[in-house]
């Protein structure tokens, strides 16, 4: 009927293989995008590991895809054949439920993510719920732009979430594939950023990326000195860290803002929280309006991932980059799997 070649791992810690998947009949609310490229997001590897717990095998990860539209079911709306779009972390929402139809789609408890359950983006093809097939401006440099579809959004949530002023200061932790992404949506959003990193080697590009001010996160003393400065501090560490000292570089009214997976608890005292009133909050990616008005944002305030180029498939090989911290500073994919081009007999065939 209509196969679909990919890259899976089978268990926990297993190398990704060659996998081959029979993929049906194309359902009434599904695209099929053919990949182009697809970024590589720490959240991929934690998945392929089972780190936290919610895996299903074969995995097929990858979802940061760049693709154009090659197949629509009957019910689709919106997208037309050849279309270049984008798909992220989330392939498919109830759109009926009350968060759904608020648009917080990214919160409808019955989401599939793209990877958990549902095959993945390291693939010649991969499909999705018209909904979170988004279109790319045409503006956006389509080969660098599959980490804004993740990695982007995620840092771009909390912007809209707390509706973070221009005249803020923000800091971003960790400054990884979503950190740097953070780094350069702040600066261009126009607030004074601070970057912590635990890598001394990232001081000058982090200021590249729009950072004002650059220190150790993993220095207390040098981020207690910084007491009370920041309006908003971004967490995208999937690491513990000193809490304490980086909650206290909140300004009054200040928020900590976690998008990293710290598997840890993160112990908080309330007075930290008391005094000056603070809060401490977190975010999954985005609805699609949000991803749609990111990739926009990105567009006109030319924001590019910086990314290296990795043949999809040399992904073990990007795996163990991204796993040793070297990734500089997202890895995309580019498909390798030879001619994807659709004809239209193989189109009638993935609609059954
Ligand atoms: P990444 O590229 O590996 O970046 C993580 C960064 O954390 C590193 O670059 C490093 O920054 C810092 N870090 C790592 N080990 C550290 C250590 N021992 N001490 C201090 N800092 C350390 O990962 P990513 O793709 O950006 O993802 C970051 C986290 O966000 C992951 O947990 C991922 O699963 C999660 N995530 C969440 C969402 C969501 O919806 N909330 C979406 C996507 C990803 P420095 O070198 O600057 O210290
Ligand atoms: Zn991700």
């Amino acid at each position: 009927m209509s196969k679909i070649r990919a890259w899976a791992a089978h268990g926990p810690g297993q190398p990704l293989d060659p996998y081959e998947y029979e993929a049906g009949p194309l359902g009434p609310e599904e695209v099929e995008i053919a990949v182009e490229s697809c970024g590589l997001c720490h959240s991929d590897l934690s998945i392929c590991n089972n780190a936290w717990g919610i895996s299903a095998y074969p995995c097929i990860p990858g979802h940061e895809v760049i693709g154009r539209v090659v197949a629509l079911g009957e019910s689709t709306k919106g997208l037309t054949i050849g279309q270049h779009v984008g798909l992220g972390w989330t392939a498919q929402s109830c759109l009926h439920c009350h968060e759904c139809l608020s648009g917080n789609h990214h919160l409808c408890s019955q989401v599939v993510p793209t990877i958990v359950g549902h095959y993945g983006g390291f693939a010649e093809r991969v499909r999705a719920q018209w909904t979170w097939v988004i279109p790319l401006p045409d503006a956006l440099d389509t080969s660098a732009s599959g980490p804004l579809l993740c990695g982007g959004i995620t840092v771009f949530s909390p912007f809209l979430i707390h509706d973070i002023k221009p005249t803020q200061r923000v800091g971003v932790v960790g400054i990884g594939g979503l950190g740097h992404l953070a780094l350069k949506f702040a600066a261009a959003w126009g607030c004074e950023v601070t970057a912590f990193t635990s890598s001394e080697a990232k001081y000058e590009e982090a200021r590249a990326f729009g950072a004002h001010r650059v220190f150790s996160s993993r220095n207390a003393e040098e981020i207690r000195v910084q007491a009370g400065t920041l309006d908003h501090m971004l967490v995208a560490v999937n690491v513990p860290l000193d809490w304490s000292a980086l909650i206290d570089t909140l300004a009054p009214q200040g928020q900590l803002h976690i998008v990293g997976a710290v598997l840890e608890a993160i112990p908080i005292a309330a007075f930290d929280l008391i005094n000056g009133q603070r809060s401490v909050s977190g975010s999954p990616t985005g609805s699609p309006v949000a991803i749609a008005d990111m990739l926009q944002f990105a567009a006109r305030h030319h924001i590019v991932p910086q990314v290296e180029h990795f043949k999809m498939s040399n992904v073990n090989e990007a795996f163990a980059r991204l796993e040793s911290g070297k990734a500089h500073y997202r890895i995309v994919l580019d498909a390798d799997f030879g001619s994807t081009e659709i004809t239209p007999t193989d189109r009638r065939k993935i609609l059954g």
